[in-house]
């Protein structure tokens, strides 16, 4: 029974950890790697086609960005997540598909004229996306599912994106139980729409999460809604637009359910009908998945509203834009108005073509509502250290107020994790931390251990541990990013071959037990195919 760790060890993005229990192999998280990444990933401890299972925390990019890599190497088994993730995770893995075949388009149109720049082929493609999605498997929250003789599970909420979850597993091997539970990306309290994150009372070893494991939210409770209107009133009595770069599931959604309440309560004197746009196809996606799964997901305030008749994520004036007409018609409307636009941190997408027709504007705000990360358009406007952009080729004054929404956060700060390992009822065996930058989950690991005397372990990827005998196998340490400039580089072509021969050996792994003549049949086959090729 070993747990091996892959991604987000001392780091914060490109989830992943491994678990073989018996001869079962399962994944719990598949993420992508983005922004600045310190530490090498280690590889997959086994064949991508000999998985039998994924285990999904959450939707997040970062959680789920590779499992069409996984489809397209091979693997065929199922990926169990919540029901609101499962909504979620099927339009943003064709989101990141469709990502991926742009940036590989622009390589290659950039090569063809002749730079030096590497890469060109997608690292995967909307089909593996689809094929992706076709192996998911939804579940509900707080029920324990028996999977197979090796493995039950249950997903509880976790209050950090619609259908996120912790996951406990109960793994058997040898007539011995352990139990195991990843905590996923645990939320902040308090937050709209979403219930706070609930607690898991045993477990024999924790995988938990450490984003926020040396900094404190602030403890005054931030009025949003009054801040908004605020913003919103001096905006529109200057004749501007208040522009808002959101990410398209979450914040967006969030902010749809301030402004409701804006509206509701008339906050914005003498501007009682103000338009707000939705303007990127993806958070009016997601806005609908909110909606779907109101009983699943909301928390008590979201839900009485409903009660009530209302549609906390509605209101008059409110207008999703779809197609690229709609969205460009938006800039012909002069009158004040809302406009929430992807992505997040400026970098790509619509949002890009607001900036370019309001930064200029001196009666316009820009409002920031989520984390920019250093290096990122949204970070540079954000800062206010510098006086124009290039937007499209062309160089646009900023003269628009720069706001910044201060204190939203989908994530628990120190006191909200440690609230959550504290739940347990009895102390598990073993903490591990992930998820979390190397300085902060050094000190998180310390601070757990001084103050409650948990016994952490801050992993680096590589590392092994064997639940059964309670002993590490292997402490990685830890490898810094290099370069893959003298890397040999595996055509797409042969990649695929190579993913149809792993397939074939997990169908060869599965047929173990069938009859003799059905088993002399098939390696017969596979001989006779080996025969024609080996040459
Ligand atoms: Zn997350
Ligand atoms: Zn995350």
């Amino acid at each position: 029974m070993k747990l091996t760790f892959v991604g987000a060890d001392h780091e914060v993005t490109g989830s992943c950890h491994c678990l073989q229990v018996g001869s079962k192999k399962i994944l719990v998280d598949y993420g992508m790697e983005q922004g600045i990444n310190v530490f090498e990933n280690a590889d997959l401890p086994f064949d991508e086609a000999m998985i039998d299972y994924v285990f999904l925390t959450h939707a997040h990019v970062d959680h789920s960005g590779m499992l069409p890599l996984l489809y397209s190497r091979g693997f065929r088994g199922q990926i169990l997540m919540t029901d609101a993730t499962a909504d979620l995770c099927s339009i943003m893995l064709r989101d990141c598909a469709h990502i991926q075949m742009q940036e590989a388009e622009w390589k290659q149109r950039k090569k063809k004229r002749g730079a030096n720049i590497e890469g060109g082929d997608p690292i995967y493609t909307m089909e593996d996306a689809d094929g992706a999605i076709r192996l998911i498997v939804p579940f509900h929250y707080d029920q324990i599912y028996e999977l197979c003789d090796e493995i039950s599970f249950r997903f509880t909420d976790i209050g950090h994106l619609l259908g996120s979850a912790s996951i406990e597993l109960w793994l058997r091997e040898k007539g011995e139980e352990r139990k195991i539970v990843f905590s996923g990306d645990i939320g902040n309290t308090n937050q709209p729409l979403l219930r706070n994150p609930q607690p898991t009372k045993e477990a024999d070893y924790v995988v938990m999460e450490s984003t926020y494991g040396n900094r404190v939210h602030s403890t005054e409770r931030v009025d949003y809604v009054g801040e908004l209107a605020k913003i919103l009133k001096e905006t529109f009595d200057r004749g501007g637009n208040v522009v808002v770069p959101s990410f398209a599931v979450g914040r967006t959604q969030e902010m749809l359910y301030f402004l409701r309440k804006i509206k509701h309560d008339h906050l914005v004197e003498g501007w009682d009908n103000f338009d707000v746009y939705v303007d990127s196809p993806l958070a009016v996606e997601a806005t609908g998945i909110f909606q779907k799964n109101i009983e699943n997901c909301y928390d008590a305030e979201a839900q009485e509203l409903v009660r009530q008749g209302i549609n906390p994520l509605t209101f008059p004036g409110l207008k999703l834009s779809i197609t690229s007409e709609e969205s460009k018609f938006i800039n012909f409307d002069e009158s004040p108005k809302v406009i929430l636009s992807a992505s997040g941190m400026c970098e790509a997408g619509r949002i890009r073509h607001h900036l370019k027709h309001n930064l200029w504007r001196p009666e316009c705000t820009i409002l920031f509502v989520g984390y920019q990360a250093l290096g990122t358009l949204g970070r540079t406007i954000a800062d206010g250290n510098v006086d124009s952009v290039k937007l499209f080729g062309e160089t646009i004054e900023i003269k628009a107020q720069i706001k910044t929404l201060v204190g939203i956060s989908g994530h628990a700060d120190m006191n909200g994790l440690t609230d959550w390992v504290n739940a347990f009822e009895k102390q598990p065996e073993r903490v591990f931390l992930v998820h979390g930058e190397d300085e902060t989950i050094k000190s998180f690991c310390n601070y757990l251990h001084e103050q409650y005397g948990h016994n952490t372990y801050a992993p680096y990827s590589g590392t092994q541990f064997d639940l059964l005998a309670d002993e590490f196998i292997y402490e990685a340490e830890p490898v810094a990013i290099k370069k893959k400039e003298g890397q040999k580089r595996v055509t797409e072509v042969f990649a695929r071959l190579l993913a149809a021969g792993n397939r074939l050996l997990a169908v060869i792994a599965r047929n173990e037990g069938g009859t003799n003549k059905d088993l002399a049949k098939f390696a017969d086959q596979i001989n006779s195919l080996c025969d024609k090729w080996d040459r």
